[in-house]
């Protein structure tokens, strides 16, 4: 193809939902996927806004189609076992939302990438984006690697949608790790293990152990479960010991999750990572724009990743759809953009942040404001982008709420981590390092 309006590295949620987003308002945007097929992707557990773009984009009737398990309701569960009554969405959203999916993100990333392509945005897998191209600071696009050797695809617009290894992480180092947010997690899938009848099954829990960590429990799909552990290091790994022993050694601190696994079989080997949370400085720079993971990545105890991927690739899109009309594709243009999903992040980060407190208590928190079951269901809901600072005043009181991470705003004429921005060498490429 010529060259595209819009350049999209990476083709997850929000590269789809961007690339979809840019075909609905006529504009040609061409993905790079560096994987050749489906690929494995944790994060499998949506919330029910992730809903509206994805009605947006046209997708939604296909999701509904799908075979994925429908999610109706979130549970707590306490480090003695005890369940907290369901946070049904119904309770606080009238329409559709009110239901969402437990996915496996191998199958649900392929049929919306290739929703996108429907829609008519070009998808190129197993072509990588090995470097952007940087011309006097400003972003022409990406010099890529595929099957047919190496090339260059110059855009008005990259948005960089590459996920946590992103590329433009890799160029400009802008990531600032979130201080109170570095975590591990360790997880395996499951077959046999024991669930609730009816709607209630398909929840997602999130069950506590001593010393903050917590179990994710989400039934994904075919009867298969995927099940993990979040904790700091310290507090999940003793030096000498497997991955297999440390699995057993949490799973015992977790009475709920441990009699409902106890007639189980894993399925899979034992995955680890390190999930530090972290946000990029600047969401932008002149030609350029992150979304998704590319731009932050938060503590998965609320299921928010995908929703932001989405919602975000969607932002993303629309700004540069505006700035490809204006003419204007620097910096400046996705000033609002920045803004706006920092001040969306902000607000789960801090109740992620409470969550983790010692001293914090959904529970307290509901009983002292009769208004706070209806603000926690929201944030739960995915309800990101309004006013919550009643809510985050009474948490406060019993829980270290973090100052902002950052405020997003983009940077003009970007110097990559090498040092200054290349100036006045059209062919000049800032290769990652
Ligand atoms: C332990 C854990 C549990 C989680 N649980 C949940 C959960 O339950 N619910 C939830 O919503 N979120 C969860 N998340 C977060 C979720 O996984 C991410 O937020 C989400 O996948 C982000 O989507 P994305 O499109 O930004 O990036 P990704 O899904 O990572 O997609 C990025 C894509 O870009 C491609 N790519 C990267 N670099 C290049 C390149 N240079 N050239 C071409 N292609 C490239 C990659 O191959 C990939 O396909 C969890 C995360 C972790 C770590």
């Amino acid at each position: 193809m010529n060259d595209p309006d819009v350049l999209i590295i990476g083709g997850g949620p929000a590269g789809a939902c961007a690339a979809s987003t840019l075909a609905l308002a006529g504009r040609t945007a061409l993905v790079i996927e560096k994987e050749a097929g489906p690929r494995y992707h944790i994060g499998e557990s949506f919330i029910p806004f992730c809903a509206y773009p994805l009605a947006r984009i046209g997708f939604l009737d296909k999701l509904k189609a799908s075979r994925f398990t429908k999610k109706y309701s979130v549970v707590f569960v306490g480090t003695t076992g005890t369940a907290s009554r369901p946070f049904w969405f119904h309770q606080y959203l009238y329409d559709g939302a009110a239901v969402t999916w437990q996915v496996l993100r191998s199958e649900f990333d392929a049929m919306l990438l290739a929703h996108a392509e429907s829609l008519g945005a070009t998808v190129q897998r197993g072509v990588e984006a090995t470097a952007l191209i940087i011309e006097g600071g400003v972003v022409r696009g990406a010099r890529v690697r595929g099957p047919d050797g190496e090339r260059e695809v110059r855009a008005a617009v990259t948005i960089d949608c590459g996920g946590r290894d992103a590329l433009s992480h890799r160029t400009f180092a802008w990531r600032d790790l979130d201080p109170g947010l570095d975590r591990f997690a360790l997880w395996g899938y499951f077959e046999g293990h024991r669930l609730d009848e009816g709607v209630a099954g398909g929840a997602t829990v999130v069950a506590s152990i001593p010393g903050g960590g917590w179990f994710w429990w989400i039934p994904v799909t075919d009867g298969r479960l995927s099940c993990g552990v979040v904790a700091r290091r310290e507090d999940l790994f003793v030096a000498g010991e497997t991955t297999e022993q440390t699995w057993a050694r949490a799973l015992a601190q977790q009475p709920w999750v441990a009699d409902r696994l106890s007639a189980a079989r894993r399925v899979e080997p034992l995955r680890v990572i390190r999930e530090y949370s972290y946000r990029a400085r600047h969401a932008a720079t002149d030609g350029l724009v992150l979304a998704g993971d590319a731009f932050g990545f938060l503590d998965p105890i609320f299921s928010s990743g995908v929703f932001l991927a989405l919602r975000g690739g969607e932002l993303a899109a629309q700004a540069a759809d505006a700035a490809l009309t204006q003419g204007d594709t620097s910096a400046r243009a996705f000033a609002d953009y920045g803004a706006r999903m920092s001040a969306g992040i902000e607000n789960i980060r801090r109740l992620v942040y409470a969550f983790y407190d010692k001293g914090f208590s959904l529970n307290q928190v509901m009983t002292r404001d009769p208004y706070a079951r209806s603000d926690i269901s929201d944030l739960l809901d995915g309800c990101f982008f309004r006013d919550y600072e009643d809510f985050f005043s009474i948490c406060a009181d019993s829980a270290t709420l973090p100052g902002p991470l950052s405020d997003g705003r983009p940077i003009e004429r970007a110097a990559s981590r090498r040092g200054a921005a290349p100036r006045g060498d059209a062919q000049r490429s800032e290769r990652a390092d």
